[in-house]
């Protein structure tokens, strides 16, 4: 089935290159989690529903995935909200931390096989930071705190973000301060000397709590290994984040490269901002998932390919809603036809279409990921079905393929999802089949009984919910509009 290798686009080199782990067909993968201050926006949904396909489709084709995805729940910004809010640092990142799961599992993001906490990692961090003090890669302070020192490793500097020092010191808004006891202006810190009134941990630099950089090292080592595969976040964290990573994970174990792939998720913008909280621009995944179904919401995501901007607007969604229900439709036409059609081998080609579109769906999904074309291709694929269905009458079996068809393709995009749970507005409009049948009935007995206004005014109402009625001469045939 998989002729052609899997093409991916490594932030590392900037090239697209063939995707081969380092060991046989395990792969570890590590993708930078949230910082739990508040509940998450959209544009985080963004970066997790991104690499929950990338990583649903390495294990389509068959790869053994070991997905790991990290919770910050302590560092300045939950300080400094706990102490806005007058909350206690961890009840409040706990909250928090509770709501980012309560998102992703309304999402269908699936679960990272460890999803660390810093807080529960406290020695982990001290005795990496003190290995890398030991290996002459990191300098402590009168002021307790620990800084990775850049001079031990000038060669790395610039690796992922591909700049140059001046740039970067420039771009990173550093300032030498007088207070400051960095000795190299780029030099990031590793561990933080806490005030009393701020949560710390006993160490041997004294009270404080790890810097945000070390905690994806020590996390990705810890439950991956010293090297990994694939290592993700969003663009913003190229810098310093990743970079920062890459010194510190290399200098620990001597093993370079830290990450072989590294893949970053483009942003979701509004007015062609970022969406963020320090920029006030953003709406929560709980308030769009209010008024939005969580398949229209991963379509949205996923319509677009990982790497370019999505610029969010309710409109957007609601086309993308509209999108969805296209083919969403043509899956309820299949099961509908299914009721009707004849017991027999009768394919009509469906097998040959199936084939044709499983390739397309692997060829366009091995370019990096293309989500966009994949879902371009499932719209021919469903026209052609459609098209089928209305002019021929294929048997039981083939029509079950076509439905096992589309549950493969959604193993991976996880876009048509049922949600007549979801209770989102945009869902309270769909009509059900039982509700089309029972309505068909009653039409057939008013046709019956010759009351042609009754008769007409059920077809009118079914209509304007989109559900196109057939009087045959082997009796009544419904579908839903589609594409
Ligand atoms: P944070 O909690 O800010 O560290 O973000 C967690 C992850 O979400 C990181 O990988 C960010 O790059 C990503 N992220 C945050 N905002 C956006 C956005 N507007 N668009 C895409 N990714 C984002
Ligand atoms: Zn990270």
């Amino acid at each position: 089935m998989f002729t052609v290798v899997l093409r991916v686009y490594n932030t590392l080199t900037r090239e697209t290159e063939d995707f081969v782990p380092l060991k046989g067909n395990e792969v570890n993968m590590y993708v930078c989690g949230p910082t739990v201050y508040d509940h998450c926006h959209l544009g985080h949904a963004r970066s997790y529903v991104s690499f929950d396909v990338i990583r649903r489709y390495l294990i389509y084709r068959g790869y053994h995935v070991n997905y790991v995805s990290n919770i910050t729940d302590v560092d300045d910004k939950v300080i400094d909200r706990a102490k806005e809010s007058d909350e206690d640092t961890f009840e409040l990142s706990r909250k928090f931390t509770a709501s980012f799961e309560e998102d992703m599992q309304a999402l269908g993001v699936i679960d990272p096989d460890v999803r660390p906490k810093v807080t529960e990692h406290i020695k982990d961090i001290i005795d990496t930071v003190t290995r890398l003090i030991d290996n002459g890669a990191a300098y402590s302070t009168p002021k307790g705190n620990v800084y990775y020192d850049l001079n031990s490793s000038p060669e790395k500097i610039g690796i992922l973000s591909h700049q140059t020092v001046e740039g970067l010191m420039e771009g990173s808004g550093c300032r030498v301060d007088v207070e400051d006891d960095k000795r190299y202006q780029l030099d990031f810190v590793l561990w933080k000397g806490s005030p009393e009134d701020e949560p710390g941990w006993d160490s041997p630099w004294g009270r404080g709590r790890p810097g945000w950089h070390i905690e994806c090292s020590v996390m990705s080592m810890k439950y991956c290994s010293e090297q990994l595969d694939i290592h993700g976040g969003g663009l913003d964290l190229i810098f310093p984040h990743h970079e920062a990573e890459i010194h510190q994970s290399e200098s620990c174990t001597g093993m370079h490269p830290f990450s072989k792939y590294w893949i970053h998720n483009g942003f979701l913008t509004i007015d062609k901002e970022k969406m963020s909280k320090s920029l006030g621009n953003f709406f929560t995944i709980k308030e769009v998932l209010a008024k939005f179904s969580p398949g229209t919401i991963r379509f949205f995501i996923v319509y677009t390919h990982y790497r370019s901007t999505i610029d969010f607007s309710e409109d957007a969604l609601v086309e993308a809603g509209r999108a969805r229900k296209r083919l969403l439709n043509t899956i309820s036409n299949v099961k509908h036809a299914i009721y009707e059609a004849p017991d027999n081998d009768d394919e009509c080609g469906i097998s040959d279409l199936i084939d044709e579109n499983r390739s397309a769906f692997v060829d366009s999904m091995d370019d990096d990921f293309n989500t966009r074309e994949a879902i371009g291709n499932l719209f021919v694929f469903s026209r052609k079905v459609n098209s089928i269905i209305a002019n021929e009458k294929p048997g039981k079996s083939s029509l079950e393929n076509v439905l096992d068809f589309y549950s493969e393709i959604n193993q991976v995009l996880g876009i048509f999802e049922d949600d007549s749970n979801s209770g989102s507005e945009e869902q309270d409009s769909r009509i059900s089949d039982e509700d089309i049948n029972e309505l068909i009935k009653i039409r057939e007995k008013a046709r019956a009984e010759k009351d042609w206004v009754k008769a007409d005014s059920i077809r009118d109402e079914l209509q304007e919910k989109g559900i196109i009625i057939e009087d045959g001469k082997d009796g009544v045939r419904w579908r839903r509009e589609s594409s």
